[in-house]
Parts: C-alpha cells; sequence; structure tokens
C-alpha cells in the first residue's frame, strides 16, 4: 500500500471578538456591518471582556458628553482586556485617543469598515484553510479581501449537522444553528439600503437552513416567513436598493436536497440569481459514501437537466476533492465522465489533504501526491475547457454585469472596468472585462453589456445600455 506523506494541517480554534457599540442607529448599523464581515471571515463573538480576543469600541464623537462616554468606554476595554481597536466617529480624533491610551491597536474613522475588519485581521489572524472558509480568497492571489460596499456575504446559520469525512467544522464551529429569519432579513434589508448591490448568501449549508429551529416562521413586513432557504430566497429577492434598484442574491453552499428544486422557478422569474454553488466534492458513489456526504443521491445529473429545463441561464458552480483515499482510477474517470455529463459552468478542485481531527485521516488506501498531482491537472484541464465553450457561447450575448472596479484612463483617453455576469460570484468566479467605458461609471452600478470576446475563465466586451 502506498503511504501518504503529508501530515494533519493543524486548524486553531477561531478568534473571538468582543464589541462595545456607541451611538446612533448609522453606527449600529456600522457595528452589524463590521460583525457580519467576521462572522463571515470565521470570528466568533464574545459576550465578554475576559473571553475575547480583542475587543472593538465603536464610538461617538458628535457631543462632546458622547466623545466623554467613548473615552470611558475605551478605557474600560483595556484596563479589562487591553487589546482594543477603536473605531467610529471618534476615530476622526485619534490624537485625543492616543494622548489617553496609547496603547490601542489600531484607530479608524466612521464608515471605515474595511479598515477595521482589516485591523482585526492583523490583531487576531482568522482561522483559515479551504474546508473552514466560507469567504473565498482571491482567485488569482490567494489572498482573502475585504468586501467593497457593493456586495455583501449575509451570514444565516453557523455549523453543521453532517459528518463529512475529511471536514473537521462540525468539531470547531459545533451543529447546525440558525438565526431568526426576520434577523436574516433585517441586515439583509439594511445592507442594501447602504448600497450593497450583491449579497452572497452564506453559510456551511444554506439548503439546512432552518432545520435546527423547525423552519419556525416569524412576521417579516405583515407576512409570515419561515426560516426556510426558499422563504428566505424569495424575501431576499424582494428587497429593493433606495433607488429602486434589484439586489443580485446569489446562494452558495447549497446541498441538492429536494427542496432546492423550488429555488430554481425563482431564478426563472429573475427573483434572485441564477447560480447555485453546490459543493458536489466527488460523482462516484462509493467515494461519495467513503466521504459521508449529504444528499448523495443517483439522479443528481437528472435533476440538473430538470434545472436547466426550467432555468436555461442556470449557472452551476462546484468543487471537487481528488485522491481522496481509496479513489481508484475508475473513480476518477467516473468523476470525469460525470463532468462531461453535468457541464458544470464554474469548477475549482484540490487535492485531498489530511486535516487533523477528520475522520478520513483514518481511511485505508492513501493516493500518492504523484497521483493527486496528476488527477489535479486532468480535472483542471477537463474543466478549463466545459468552461472555455460555455464562455464562448455568451460572444454576441447582451447580459447584466456588475461593476466592481473602473480603470484610470490610458493615453488614448480609454477607460476600462471590471465586472462580474451574474454567472460569476465575486473573488472565486471569472471576470467581464469592459473596455471604453464612460467615465461616471462606478463600482456598484448594474449595466447591460455586449460581450464580444471570451477565453477560458473571462469575457470581453463593451456597455450597451445603463440598467442603474
Ligand atoms: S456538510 Fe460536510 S463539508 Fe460541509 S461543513 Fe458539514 S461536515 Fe463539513
Amino acid at each position: 500500500m502506498a503511504e501518504n506523506s503529508s501530515s494533519p494541517t493543524q486548524i486553531p480554534d477561531s478568534p473571538k471578538v468582543g464589541m462595545v457599540s456607541l451611538g446612533c442607529p448609522k453606527a449600529l448599523v456600522d457595528s452589524e456591518r463590521i460583525l457580519t464581515r467576521l462572522r463571515s471571515d470565521g470570528y466568533q463573538m464574545s459576550a465578554d471582556y475576559a473571553g475575547a480576543d480583542v475587543v472593538l469600541v465603536n464610538t461617538c464623537g458628535f457631543l462632546d458628553s458622547a466623545k466623554e462616554e467613548s473615552l470611558a468606554a475605551i478605557g474600560e476595554a483595556m484596563a479589562e482586556n487591553g487589546r482594543v481597536i477603536v473605531t467610529g466617529c471618534m476615530g476622526n480624533e485619534a490624537e485625543a485617543i492616543r494622548a489617553r491610551f496609547p496603547d490601542v491597536l489600531a484607530i479608524t474613522g466612521a464608515h471605515q469598515y474595511e479598515d477595521v475588519v482589516g485591523a482585526v485581521h492583523i490583531a487576531a489572524p482568522p482561522t483559515r484553510g479551504p474546508f473552514v472558509d466560507l469567504i473565498p480568497a482571491d482567485r488569482d492571489t490567494g489572498e482573502v479581501k475585504l468586501t467593497p460596499r457593493h456586495y455583501s456575504y449575509l451570514k444565516i446559520s453557523e455549523g453543521c449537522n453532517h459528518s463529512c469525512a475529511f471536514c473537521i467544522i462540525p468539531q470547531l464551529r459545533g451543529k447546525l444553528a440558525s438565526r431568526r429569519v426576520d434577523a436574516v432579513l433585517r441586515e439583509a434589508e439594511k445592507l442594501v439600503a447602504a448600497g450593497t448591490r450583491e449579497l452572497l448568501v452564506i453559510s456551511q449549508d444554506t439548503s439546512a437552513y432552518g432545520v435546527d429551529i423547525r423552519h419556525e416562521t416569524r412576521e417579516w413586513k405583515g407576512r409570515e416567513v419561515r426560516a426556510h432557504m426558499t422563504d428566505l430566497a424569495r424575501e431576499l429577492g424582494a428587497l429593493r436598493s433606495p433607488d429602486g434598484t434589484q439586489p443580485w442574491v446569489r446562494l452558495h453552499y447549497v446541498y441538492p436536497y429536494p427542496h432546492v428544486d423550488d429555488v430554481i422557478p425563482l431564478m426563472a422569474q429573475g427573483l434572485i440569481t441564477p447560480y447555485l454553488d453546490i459543493p458536489f466534492q466527488h460523482a462516484a458513489p462509493n467515494v461519495l459514501r467513503a466521504m459521508k456526504r449529504p444528499a448523495n443521491e443517483a439522479r443528481v445529473l437528472e435533476r440538473i437537466k430538470a434545472w436547466r429545463d426550467i432555468c436555461p441561464d442556470l449557472v452551476i458552480r462546484s468543487s471537487f476533492v481528488v485522491g481522496f483515499p481509496g479513489e481508484t482510477e475508475a473513480d476518477f474517470q467516473y468523476l470525469l465522465d460525470w463532468l462531461d455529463e453535468a457541464q458544470l459552468d464554474r469548477v475549482g478542485a484540490f487535492k485531498f489533504e489530511p486535516v487533523d481531527g477528520a475522520s478520513a485521516n483514518d481511511l485505508p488506501n492513501p493516493v500518492p501526491e504523484a497521483v493527486k498531482e496528476e488527477r489535479f491537472a486532468r480535472i483542471m484541464a477537463k474543466t478549463a475547457a466545459i468552461s472555455a465553450a460555455k464562455l464562448a457561447a455568451k460572444v454576441g450575448r447582451v447580459i447584466p454585469v456588475i461593476i466592481d472596479e473602473v480603470g484610470e484612463e490610458d493615453e488614448d483617453g480609454d477607460i476600462g472596468a471590471t465586472a462580474r455576469s451574474q454567472a460569476d460570484a465575486p473573488e472565486i468566479d471569472g471576470q467581464v472585462l469592459l473596455r471604453n467605458v464612460p467615465a461616471d461609471l462606478a463600482p456598484g452600478m448594474i449595466v447591460m453589456a455586449r460581450i464580444e470576446d471570451a477565453d477560458e475563465h473571462d469575457l470581453f466586451g463593451v456597455i450597451e445600455s445603463d440598467l442603474t
């Protein structure tokens, strides 16, 4: 039997963040936004100073009395914990804060939530690893970027009820704990009111949302809404920004349980983005069994076909593990053939690596590293070819795109922009690179683009007309 030389990857506990939030409702929205992002990055919240690895104080600096209250809160956090980051309105008076508390770790101003999240990352680095991260790393740099204002991650639950053999999330984060549906919707509404044009719904198992709280109903806008993926998707699709724009709503980490069929018509109706991120991980039945994957059933190919009949523009992203212990050449070939049938639009692949504490580490028949490498190269070549053909079929179409970044004018007076289509989740999928864009184009705008060219991952085009 071949030996697997790699030793298990150790994943430390997630850091804990304490938060003291002072001031007006706007400051509270900022606090919620910061905490949302930190929760999405895998941080846990601490209810007391003692349990926190770092304490955030979101200050108010509107009146002298509010400043005094803010300084007192910073003083208390310094005395009780000592690792303090200050943000909010009083952050604009950094010198006054430093004069009283020279040891605060960082000071950022109001609404600079990217900066404060960055400071937390430095003070207490997040737990990282392909099997614990929900927020994807940048596909080029491998680094985790902070979310710009026009898209936001919306975490709907924590933990997981499954016990996939390669994963230690249930040990790290516990059993599935779903958030109240009205709390999720309120957070989404605030994000959209504050400029979010794209909501990225994340959890460890989005299709299981609400199972632990028996899909309890809560009142939202005079309606009874269940804590259930379908109800949540429908309500998120009804949100509008102040200028009437319908935000894109993208579902990540969906397992193909039967009720997933119910969200496809919502996509066909244009309520939510026709995109499903389903981490299939493999296709060969005995590998899936060894992996102990949820929703592991044989009819997935038929269901994908039925979904595409209902919603032809549906894009499916997935990830796969190659070289799982016991994976034979026949299993791997089964996966490649399955991919030929499934024609998934976007695929990421990982070579299996043992994670400290995962039950897969004890499985027999580890796959040698050289074989893993070879299979990885084959799956990447296969999926790149499928992606290239799918993207080539978009040339000539006019599709909505969301602007991520607008470049500088070049020597010919041309301005380029980086955008994404509905088929592209930020940071993991492709881009739509636009030429000759108008100077007043801004990140977050959703415009129609005519696609002129394509390669394996990206599209190229020009703006056809403004939507918003
Ligand atoms: S479904 Fe499996 S891989 Fe995903 S978090 Fe749960 S145990 Fe881990």
